[in-house]
């Protein structure tokens, strides 16, 4: 296959870069985000004839197709290992029909992988590949440091990237979460971390805490001097920006599209909806890109939760965060203000980076932006944003329940009550994007009909949430416990050290860890 080349969204940077290199550089200078010179055309064929193989295969097609500078030999091994046992369903990315209770309904379950969260279907892969990628540079005869993957987390992307670049060569990750800010399953999920290259902080203080001490530590030239002349090691941010996450996401809406007509449920080449529950853009953009590549998807719904500036969006083409609070739902995945993969849709469907710098300039000076008419009516052909509150997502968990015997998570709820509202002629695919487990005292207050914003009735107050997490099971006994989830209860704790918050007390854990490790 030719080698497709990256440029970045704003053409500031001038060198045409590989896939490999893009992986290692994450964002380019000047803020922009790379994105591919071209796309391939995927026949429906070869996109139909993917469902015989398995995942790992059919990604192969895809990355093989994009034309990516890792020999086609080694990118079938690297995939293999990404989509392997890992995984606790042989399928990987299962599509499961809604059946008589939901017709036309189709789940597309992103949560198999080790984390239960649909980041490892990303994660799994990029760091593989990231490892690779320094790994060529230096048989190659190149200087290339070790990377150290720095990473602040809410919840979610910290236990996926740290249970993906655990023991990957050439790599080590430390995660930074806020020490009273995420839940109890998810803290035993990172502080129970293995292998060899990790560390798991908590920092006294919230979320944007976390995040000012990363940001401020990749621009303090002090201290990446010394990781560079003490360690050899440069930091990254592997972050959801980075098209090495945004490839692999690419690979299950054709997967995705090759079972749902496999299954009968729809003719080739005929039209499958997608919707989508919206955080970054990161996994609704994968769906743009498969449509462009030639799978025929029809509308993408966007689905947001109670922090809506999406669907404002496409609604009017104003991006407007003025005067619009940061609300906290049942579904934090998707709590955002700046959805930072927007810009590359944006690209997309304009293709002019003087009128993204200028968007990307208004979004950072007034918090916000329009775009022109031209873009805003290609953004309305293609997406179709809606949001649902906070009660309605927690009574569609109960109400999915007891209509099909599905329990879904509060992040997949979201996207359930969008394609309800919004479904049309085409079926519609239902992306899952995390299993109920990992939420589960928001699902217990679902399914008890509790208020999200009323405390837990006074039998259940007292419970931790794998108690509660019990108490689902007792209400759903058909629901099964993922395996990593299940052990959680009992795994040793490895990191329990809290740092003040600041980007000095970051730094600091960071080198000492270096040091003595
Ligand atoms: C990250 C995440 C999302 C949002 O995905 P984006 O790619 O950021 O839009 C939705 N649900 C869950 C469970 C997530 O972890």
């Amino acid at each position: 296959m030719p080698l497709t080349t990256y440029h970045d969204t704003r053409a500031l940077d001038p060198t045409p870069r590989t896939f490999t290199d893009v992986v290692i550089k994450g964002i380019a200078e000047g803020g922009g985000l790379y994105v591919p010179e071209w796309l391939p055309e995927l026949e429906l064929a070869t996109i139909l004839g993917l469902a015989a193989l398995p995942y790992h295969a059919r990604a192969f097609e895809v990355f093989r197709r994009l034309g990516i500078d890792v020999p086609e030999a080694r990118q079938a091994e690297l995939l293999a290992e990404a989509y392997g046992a890992n995984f606790d369903n042989p399928a990987v990315a299962p599509v499961v029909a809604g059946g008589d209770a939901a017709p036309g309904m189709h789940v597309l379950e992103l949560w198999h992988g080790p984390t239960s969260a649909f980041k490892d279907m990303a994660l799994q892969c990029m760091p593989l590949f990231f490892s690779e990628a320094v790994a060529m540079r230096r048989a190659a005869g190149a200087d290339v440091p070790d990377f150290l993957v720095l990473v602040a987390t809410s919840g979610d992307t910290g236990k996926a990237a740290l249970e993906g670049f655990a023991d990957r060569e050439n790599t080590r990750i430390a995660v930074l979460y806020p020490a009273g800010g995420v839940s109890e399953i998810q803290r035993r999920q990172m502080v129970t971390q293995h292998g060899a290259n990790v560390a798991v902080f908590g920092v006294e203080g919230n979320f944007d805490d976390c995040q000012n001490a990363v940001k401020a530590a990749f621009a303090d030239p002090d201290f990446n001097a010394l990781l560079r002349r003490d360690h050899h090691t440069e930091l990254s941010s592997a972050n959801s920006i980075n098209w090495g996450r945004l490839l692999p996401q690419i690979v299950y809406y054709v997967s995705a599209y090759a079972d749902v007509v496999a299954s009968g449920a729809l003719e080739p080449g005929a039209p499958l909806d997608v919707c989508v529950p919206t955080g970054n853009f990161g996994n609704i953009l994968a769906a743009l890109y498969a449509k462009r590549m030639g799978v025929p998807l029809g509308r993408l719904l966007c689905a947001s939760n109670e922090n809506d500036v999406l669907a404002d969006f496409i609604a009017t083409g104003t991006y407007d965060i003025r005067e619009r609070p940061f609300v906290t739902t049942p579904s934090p995945s998707m709590d955002i203000l700046i959805s930072s993969n927007l810009e590359r849709a944006l690209f997309e469907l304009c293709g002019d980076p003087e009128r993204i710098r200028g968007w990307m300039t208004e979004l950072t000076l007034n918090k916000s932006f329009t775009v022109d008419p031209d873009t805003r009516a290609a953004i309305q052909d293609l997406f179709l944003g809606d949001s649902v509150d906070n009660d309605e997502s927690l009574a569609v968990i109960r109400r999915v329940l007891a209509d099909t015997g599905r329990l879904l998570d509060p992040h997949t709820a979201v996207a359930w009550a969008v394609a309800e509202r919004h479904k049309g002629v085409a079926p519609v695919l239902v992306v899952s994007t995390a299993h109920w487990a990992k939420f589960a005292a928001d699902v217990y207050k679902a399914l008890r009909a509790v208020p999200y914003g009323a405390p837990l009735p006074p039998d259940a107050a007292g419970l931790t949430e794998f108690q509660l997490l019990e108490e689902v099971l007792r209400m759903a006994p058909d629901e099964t416990i993922p395996a990593g989830l299940a052990e959680l209860v009992d795994a040793p704790v490895r990191f329990n050290t809290v740092i003040a918050r600041g980007r000095e007390a970051v730094e600091g854990a960071v080198l000492e860890w270096l040091t003595e490790g």
